[in-house]
Protein backbone atom coordinates (compact mmCIF):
# COMPACT_ATOMS: atom_id res chain seq x y z
CA UNK A 1 0.00 0.00 0.00
CA UNK A 2 0.62 3.57 -0.10
CA UNK A 3 0.67 5.98 2.59
CA UNK A 4 0.14 9.85 1.92
CA UNK A 5 0.79 11.73 5.28
CA UNK A 6 -0.82 15.33 6.15
CA UNK A 7 0.94 18.14 5.28
CA UNK A 8 2.78 18.94 8.73
CA UNK A 9 3.09 15.01 9.78
CA UNK A 10 6.49 15.23 11.94
CA UNK A 11 9.11 13.08 11.63
CA UNK A 12 8.57 11.36 14.87
CA UNK A 13 4.75 10.92 14.00
CA UNK A 14 6.20 9.25 10.84
CA UNK A 15 8.47 7.33 12.63
CA UNK A 16 5.81 5.88 15.09
CA UNK A 17 3.60 4.90 11.69
CA UNK A 18 7.07 2.71 10.40
CA UNK A 19 7.24 0.85 13.96
CA UNK A 20 3.66 -0.09 13.97
CA UNK A 21 3.97 -1.18 10.22
CA UNK A 22 7.44 -3.14 11.25
CA UNK A 23 5.68 -5.05 13.76
CA UNK A 24 3.44 -6.28 11.34
CA UNK A 25 6.65 -7.85 9.50
CA UNK A 26 6.01 -4.95 6.58
CA UNK A 27 8.84 -2.99 4.91
CA UNK A 28 8.51 0.27 4.40
CA UNK A 29 10.44 2.54 1.50
CA UNK A 30 10.11 6.09 2.61
CA UNK A 31 9.89 8.80 0.07
CA UNK A 32 11.75 12.00 0.47
CA UNK A 33 8.23 13.65 -0.64
CA UNK A 34 8.38 16.79 -2.37
CA UNK A 35 11.87 18.01 -2.02
CA UNK A 36 11.50 21.12 -3.23
CA UNK A 37 9.29 22.80 -0.13
CA UNK A 38 10.28 23.25 3.30
CA UNK A 39 9.72 20.01 5.41
CA UNK A 40 6.66 21.39 7.33
CA UNK A 41 4.95 21.65 3.88
CA UNK A 42 6.58 18.73 2.04
CA UNK A 43 3.40 16.27 1.20
CA UNK A 44 5.39 12.64 2.55
CA UNK A 45 4.32 9.29 1.12
CA UNK A 46 6.06 5.98 1.74
CA UNK A 47 6.00 2.83 0.21
CA UNK A 48 4.60 -0.19 2.33
CA UNK A 49 5.79 -3.57 1.28
CA UNK A 50 4.63 -7.40 2.32
CA UNK A 51 1.59 -8.92 3.49
CA UNK A 52 -0.32 -5.94 3.76
CA UNK A 53 -3.84 -7.40 5.02
CA UNK A 54 -7.36 -5.34 5.23
CA UNK A 55 -6.89 -5.01 8.58
CA UNK A 56 -3.60 -3.52 8.19
CA UNK A 57 -5.01 -1.01 5.69
CA UNK A 58 -8.16 0.19 8.24
CA UNK A 59 -6.07 0.74 11.15
CA UNK A 60 -3.35 2.95 9.47
CA UNK A 61 -6.20 4.96 7.53
CA UNK A 62 -7.69 6.19 11.24
CA UNK A 63 -4.39 7.56 12.18
CA UNK A 64 -4.51 11.33 13.10
CA UNK A 65 -1.28 11.91 10.38
CA UNK A 66 -2.75 9.61 7.45
CA UNK A 67 -4.37 11.46 4.91
CA UNK A 68 -4.96 8.21 2.51
CA UNK A 69 -4.12 4.97 2.27
CA UNK A 70 -3.82 3.90 -1.60
CA UNK A 71 -3.73 0.05 -1.92
CA UNK A 72 -0.61 -1.13 -4.50
CA UNK A 73 -2.23 -2.75 -7.89
CA UNK A 74 -1.22 -3.70 -10.96
CA UNK A 75 2.76 -3.65 -12.01
CA UNK A 76 4.81 -4.24 -8.53
CA UNK A 77 6.54 -1.30 -7.56
CA UNK A 78 9.68 -2.43 -7.91
CA UNK A 79 9.79 -2.95 -11.87
CA UNK A 80 7.65 -0.52 -12.58
CA UNK A 81 8.62 2.33 -15.06
CA UNK A 82 6.36 4.73 -13.45
CA UNK A 83 8.47 4.34 -10.35
CA UNK A 84 11.66 5.56 -11.66
CA UNK A 85 10.73 7.19 -15.10
CA UNK A 86 13.32 5.58 -17.09
CA UNK A 87 14.69 2.16 -18.41
CA UNK A 88 16.92 0.21 -15.69
CA UNK A 89 20.29 -0.93 -18.12
CA UNK A 90 21.55 -4.61 -16.34
CA UNK A 91 25.34 -4.74 -16.72
CA UNK A 92 27.45 -8.14 -16.97
CA UNK A 93 31.16 -7.93 -16.79
CA UNK A 94 33.26 -9.27 -19.94
CA UNK A 95 34.98 -12.10 -18.64
CA UNK A 96 38.19 -10.81 -18.13
CA UNK A 97 37.11 -7.59 -16.13
CA UNK A 98 37.62 -5.73 -19.10
CA UNK A 99 33.98 -3.64 -20.42
CA UNK A 100 30.69 -5.22 -19.97
CA UNK A 101 27.79 -6.02 -21.52
CA UNK A 102 24.67 -3.58 -21.33
CA UNK A 103 21.42 -4.74 -21.66
CA UNK A 104 18.10 -2.43 -21.14
CA UNK A 105 18.02 1.34 -20.66
CA UNK A 106 18.35 1.99 -24.73
CA UNK A 107 21.46 0.42 -25.25
CA UNK A 108 22.17 -1.40 -28.35
CA UNK A 109 20.07 -5.10 -28.78
CA UNK A 110 22.02 -7.67 -26.88
CA UNK A 111 22.18 -10.94 -28.88
CA UNK A 112 22.54 -14.08 -25.98
CA UNK A 113 23.66 -16.99 -28.66
CA UNK A 114 24.34 -20.74 -27.99
CA UNK A 115 24.13 -24.37 -27.65
CA UNK A 116 20.76 -25.59 -26.51
CA UNK A 117 21.79 -28.17 -24.68
CA UNK A 118 25.90 -28.33 -23.24
CA UNK A 119 27.68 -31.33 -25.43
CA UNK A 120 31.13 -32.41 -24.90
CA UNK A 121 32.08 -32.00 -28.47
CA UNK A 122 30.54 -29.36 -30.19
CA UNK A 123 29.91 -25.81 -27.69
CA UNK A 124 32.80 -24.66 -27.80
CA UNK A 125 33.11 -24.68 -31.22
CA UNK A 126 29.23 -23.47 -31.50
CA UNK A 127 29.90 -20.39 -29.31
CA UNK A 128 32.84 -19.20 -30.94
CA UNK A 129 31.06 -19.22 -34.12
CA UNK A 130 28.21 -17.19 -32.20
CA UNK A 131 30.92 -14.79 -31.62
CA UNK A 132 32.25 -14.44 -35.10
CA UNK A 133 29.07 -13.85 -36.31
CA UNK A 134 28.43 -11.04 -33.89
CA UNK A 135 26.53 -12.35 -30.80
CA UNK A 136 27.47 -10.60 -27.06
CA UNK A 137 26.70 -13.28 -24.48
CA UNK A 138 26.18 -17.27 -24.99
CA UNK A 139 23.60 -19.39 -23.66
CA UNK A 140 23.85 -22.81 -23.13
CA UNK A 141 21.86 -25.41 -20.58
CA UNK A 142 23.21 -27.38 -18.28
CA UNK A 143 20.30 -28.23 -16.66
CA UNK A 144 17.59 -29.61 -19.18
CA UNK A 145 13.78 -29.30 -18.18
CA UNK A 146 12.52 -32.43 -20.41
CA UNK A 147 8.68 -33.20 -20.69
CA UNK A 148 9.77 -36.93 -20.49
CA UNK A 149 11.72 -38.37 -17.47
CA UNK A 150 13.35 -40.33 -20.72
CA UNK A 151 14.89 -37.73 -22.21
CA UNK A 152 17.93 -36.34 -21.94
CA UNK A 153 18.04 -34.37 -19.22
CA UNK A 154 21.65 -32.43 -19.64
CA UNK A 155 25.40 -32.96 -18.39
CA UNK A 156 24.54 -31.19 -14.68
CA UNK A 157 27.55 -29.93 -13.24
CA UNK A 158 30.12 -31.51 -15.73
CA UNK A 159 27.90 -29.26 -18.28
CA UNK A 160 28.05 -26.39 -16.30
CA UNK A 161 32.10 -26.76 -16.28
CA UNK A 162 32.24 -27.10 -19.98
CA UNK A 163 30.40 -23.78 -20.58
CA UNK A 164 32.35 -21.78 -18.03
CA UNK A 165 35.79 -23.58 -19.48
CA UNK A 166 34.35 -22.45 -23.18
CA UNK A 167 33.37 -18.91 -21.70
CA UNK A 168 37.20 -18.32 -20.78
CA UNK A 169 38.70 -18.94 -25.02
CA UNK A 170 35.16 -17.24 -26.19
CA UNK A 171 35.57 -14.52 -23.96
CA UNK A 172 31.49 -13.74 -23.55
CA UNK A 173 29.57 -13.90 -20.82
CA UNK A 174 26.84 -17.23 -20.28
CA UNK A 175 23.71 -17.46 -19.26
CA UNK A 176 22.11 -20.87 -17.90
CA UNK A 177 19.14 -22.47 -16.43
CA UNK A 178 18.95 -23.15 -12.99
CA UNK A 179 16.38 -26.04 -12.15
CA UNK A 180 16.46 -26.86 -8.75
CA UNK A 181 17.01 -24.20 -5.33
CA UNK A 182 19.80 -27.19 -4.85
CA UNK A 183 21.99 -26.17 -7.79
CA UNK A 184 22.03 -22.49 -7.34
CA UNK A 185 25.30 -22.95 -5.24
CA UNK A 186 26.91 -24.29 -7.52
CA UNK A 187 26.16 -22.08 -10.20
CA UNK A 188 27.78 -19.77 -8.09
CA UNK A 189 30.98 -21.84 -7.85
CA UNK A 190 31.35 -22.14 -11.52
CA UNK A 191 30.66 -18.09 -11.48
CA UNK A 192 27.80 -18.34 -14.00
CA UNK A 193 27.08 -15.21 -15.09
CA UNK A 194 23.48 -15.16 -15.62
CA UNK A 195 20.99 -17.39 -13.91
CA UNK A 196 17.87 -18.05 -16.23
CA UNK A 197 14.85 -19.35 -15.13
CA UNK A 198 12.57 -21.26 -17.25
CA UNK A 199 8.96 -21.49 -17.98
CA UNK A 200 8.79 -24.26 -16.49
CA UNK A 201 9.57 -22.80 -12.82
CA UNK A 202 8.30 -19.27 -13.53
CA UNK A 203 6.32 -19.77 -10.25
CA UNK A 204 8.84 -21.68 -8.00
CA UNK A 205 8.63 -19.19 -6.26
CA UNK A 206 11.87 -20.83 -3.75
CA UNK A 207 13.68 -21.25 -6.47
CA UNK A 208 13.14 -17.39 -7.70
CA UNK A 209 14.09 -16.15 -4.27
CA UNK A 210 17.09 -18.09 -3.89
CA UNK A 211 18.18 -17.06 -7.49
CA UNK A 212 17.33 -13.68 -6.48
CA UNK A 213 19.64 -13.94 -3.55
CA UNK A 214 22.36 -14.46 -5.11
CA UNK A 215 22.62 -11.04 -6.80
CA UNK A 216 23.65 -12.22 -9.98
CA UNK A 217 21.04 -10.67 -12.83
CA UNK A 218 18.48 -13.18 -13.10
CA UNK A 219 16.70 -13.98 -16.72
CA UNK A 220 13.33 -14.62 -16.26
CA UNK A 221 11.01 -16.33 -18.57
CA UNK A 222 7.56 -15.81 -18.22
CA UNK A 223 5.45 -19.07 -17.77
CA UNK A 224 4.24 -20.61 -20.76
CA UNK A 225 0.73 -20.34 -19.45
CA UNK A 226 0.97 -17.23 -17.19
CA UNK A 227 -0.74 -14.22 -17.73
CA UNK A 228 1.52 -11.01 -17.65
CA UNK A 229 0.21 -9.82 -14.21
CA UNK A 230 0.87 -13.62 -12.56
CA UNK A 231 4.76 -13.18 -14.28
CA UNK A 232 5.37 -9.79 -13.26
CA UNK A 233 4.21 -10.73 -9.71
CA UNK A 234 6.29 -13.81 -10.05
CA UNK A 235 9.46 -12.42 -11.23
CA UNK A 236 9.21 -9.47 -8.50
CA UNK A 237 10.33 -12.33 -5.94
CA UNK A 238 13.55 -11.97 -7.31
CA UNK A 239 13.98 -8.03 -6.93
CA UNK A 240 11.95 -8.53 -3.58
CA UNK A 241 15.57 -9.94 -2.36
CA UNK A 242 17.39 -6.82 -3.02
CA UNK A 243 18.42 -7.94 -6.22
CA UNK A 244 17.96 -5.17 -8.83
CA UNK A 245 19.42 -7.43 -11.71
CA UNK A 246 16.16 -8.94 -13.33
CA UNK A 247 15.79 -9.50 -17.14
CA UNK A 248 12.58 -10.20 -18.09
CA UNK A 249 11.96 -13.17 -20.86
CA UNK A 250 9.47 -13.58 -23.69
CA UNK A 251 9.32 -16.98 -25.28
CA UNK A 252 5.90 -17.38 -26.62
CA UNK A 253 2.87 -19.38 -24.92
CA UNK A 254 0.39 -22.32 -24.98
CA UNK A 255 -2.07 -21.04 -27.40
CA UNK A 256 -4.71 -22.39 -30.03
CA UNK A 257 -1.97 -21.58 -32.97
CA UNK A 258 -0.13 -24.16 -34.75
CA UNK A 259 2.25 -22.55 -37.31
CA UNK A 260 5.07 -22.27 -34.34
CA UNK A 261 6.27 -24.61 -31.57
CA UNK A 262 4.48 -21.35 -29.41
CA UNK A 263 2.38 -19.07 -29.87
CA UNK A 264 4.25 -15.70 -30.02
CA UNK A 265 3.81 -13.16 -27.45
CA UNK A 266 5.43 -10.04 -29.49
CA UNK A 267 2.88 -7.36 -28.99
CA UNK A 268 3.61 -8.02 -24.89
CA UNK A 269 7.27 -6.59 -25.87
CA UNK A 270 5.19 -2.96 -26.24
CA UNK A 271 3.11 -3.00 -23.64
CA UNK A 272 5.59 -4.17 -21.50
CA UNK A 273 8.02 -1.82 -22.48
CA UNK A 274 5.38 1.23 -21.43
CA UNK A 275 4.86 -0.76 -17.68
CA UNK A 276 8.24 -2.23 -16.49
CA UNK A 277 11.73 -0.44 -16.55
CA UNK A 278 13.40 -3.89 -16.39
CA UNK A 279 15.17 -4.84 -20.05
CA UNK A 280 12.91 -7.18 -22.01
CA UNK A 281 14.37 -9.65 -24.08
CA UNK A 282 12.79 -12.40 -25.92
CA UNK A 283 13.86 -15.92 -27.31
CA UNK A 284 13.35 -16.35 -30.85
CA UNK A 285 14.36 -20.24 -31.15
CA UNK A 286 11.95 -21.51 -28.26
CA UNK A 287 9.26 -18.83 -29.76
CA UNK A 288 9.10 -20.15 -33.30
CA UNK A 289 11.14 -23.69 -32.99
CA UNK A 290 11.91 -23.31 -36.93
CA UNK A 291 15.90 -22.49 -37.75
CA UNK A 292 14.05 -20.79 -41.05
CA UNK A 293 11.72 -18.53 -38.84
CA UNK A 294 14.32 -17.61 -35.91
CA UNK A 295 15.77 -14.25 -38.84
CA UNK A 296 12.08 -13.01 -39.29
CA UNK A 297 10.72 -13.90 -35.63
CA UNK A 298 13.86 -11.75 -34.24
CA UNK A 299 13.36 -8.99 -36.61
CA UNK A 300 9.86 -8.57 -35.32
CA UNK A 301 11.05 -8.49 -32.11
CA UNK A 302 13.37 -5.68 -32.99
CA UNK A 303 10.43 -3.60 -34.35
CA UNK A 304 8.72 -3.99 -31.21
CA UNK A 305 12.02 -2.33 -29.13
CA UNK A 306 13.09 -5.40 -27.34
CA UNK A 307 16.83 -5.12 -25.63
CA UNK A 308 17.72 -8.36 -26.32
CA UNK A 309 17.58 -11.81 -28.10
CA UNK A 310 17.72 -15.15 -27.29
CA UNK A 311 18.79 -17.95 -30.14
CA UNK A 312 19.96 -21.34 -30.37
CA UNK A 313 22.79 -21.84 -32.56
CA UNK A 314 25.20 -25.60 -32.86
CA UNK A 315 27.53 -26.10 -35.78
CA UNK A 316 26.62 -29.51 -36.15
CA UNK A 317 22.86 -29.97 -35.22
CA UNK A 318 22.14 -33.39 -36.31
CA UNK A 319 24.56 -34.01 -33.33
CA UNK A 320 22.92 -31.97 -30.96
CA UNK A 321 21.74 -33.38 -27.54
CA UNK A 322 18.46 -31.12 -27.71
CA UNK A 323 16.89 -28.44 -30.15
CA UNK A 324 18.93 -29.37 -32.91
CA UNK A 325 16.23 -28.58 -35.65
CA UNK A 326 15.94 -25.23 -34.34
CA UNK A 327 19.57 -23.85 -34.16
CA UNK A 328 21.36 -22.01 -36.90
CA UNK A 329 24.32 -23.42 -37.98
CA UNK A 330 25.95 -21.82 -40.55
CA UNK A 331 27.90 -18.46 -39.29
CA UNK A 332 27.35 -16.47 -42.30
CA UNK A 333 23.52 -16.82 -42.14
CA UNK A 334 23.76 -15.64 -38.10
CA UNK A 335 25.79 -13.09 -39.32
CA UNK A 336 23.66 -11.33 -42.05
CA UNK A 337 20.40 -12.29 -39.14
CA UNK A 338 22.18 -10.58 -36.28
CA UNK A 339 23.11 -7.33 -38.21
CA UNK A 340 19.61 -7.49 -40.04
CA UNK A 341 18.74 -7.56 -36.53
CA UNK A 342 20.85 -4.90 -35.59
CA UNK A 343 19.73 -2.27 -37.79
CA UNK A 344 16.42 -2.31 -36.64
CA UNK A 345 17.02 -2.16 -33.57
CA UNK A 346 18.84 0.78 -33.75
CA UNK A 347 16.51 2.17 -35.69
CA UNK A 348 13.59 1.42 -33.82
CA UNK A 349 15.03 2.28 -30.76
CA UNK A 350 16.46 5.79 -32.05
CA UNK A 351 12.68 6.44 -33.43
CA UNK A 352 11.47 5.41 -29.35
CA UNK A 353 13.81 8.14 -28.35
CA UNK A 354 12.68 10.51 -30.27
CA UNK A 355 9.11 9.52 -29.63
CA UNK A 356 9.90 10.17 -25.77
CA UNK A 357 11.80 13.42 -26.48
CA UNK A 358 8.70 14.78 -28.23
CA UNK A 359 6.48 13.23 -25.26
CA UNK A 360 8.74 15.37 -22.73
CA UNK A 361 8.48 18.56 -24.70
CA UNK A 362 4.87 18.24 -25.27
C1 LIG B 1 15.78 -23.08 -22.87
O1 LIG B 1 16.02 -21.87 -22.97
O2 LIG B 1 16.60 -23.97 -23.14
C2 LIG B 1 14.43 -23.49 -22.47
C3 LIG B 1 14.15 -24.74 -22.11
O3 LIG B 1 13.56 -22.48 -22.53
P1 LIG B 1 12.05 -22.38 -21.98
O4 LIG B 1 12.13 -22.47 -20.50
O5 LIG B 1 11.63 -21.04 -22.50
O6 LIG B 1 11.28 -23.50 -22.61
MN1 LIG C 1 15.68 -25.87 -26.13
Amino acid sequence: MIIQYVVGTTSEQREEVHAKLKSWGLRVAENPGDVGTSPQDRIYVDNVFGNVKDAHRREVSTLECVKKVIPIEGVPQNLSLKRRGRHHTVSLPLPGGKGSVDIGGGNPLVVMAGVCAVDREHTLASHQMARRAGADMNRGGAYKPRTSPYDFQGLKEEGLKILCDARREVGLPVVSEVLDVRDVELFMKYDVDMLQIGTRNAQNFELLIEAGRTGKPVLYKRGFSNSIDESLKAANYVMEQGNDNLIFCLRGVKGIGHSFRNQGDLDEIVALSHLIDRPIVYDVSHSAGKKAAVGEIGNMACAGGVDGLLVDVHVSPSDALVDGFQAIDKEDELREIIQTWRSLSQLVKAKVKEYGRRQAAN
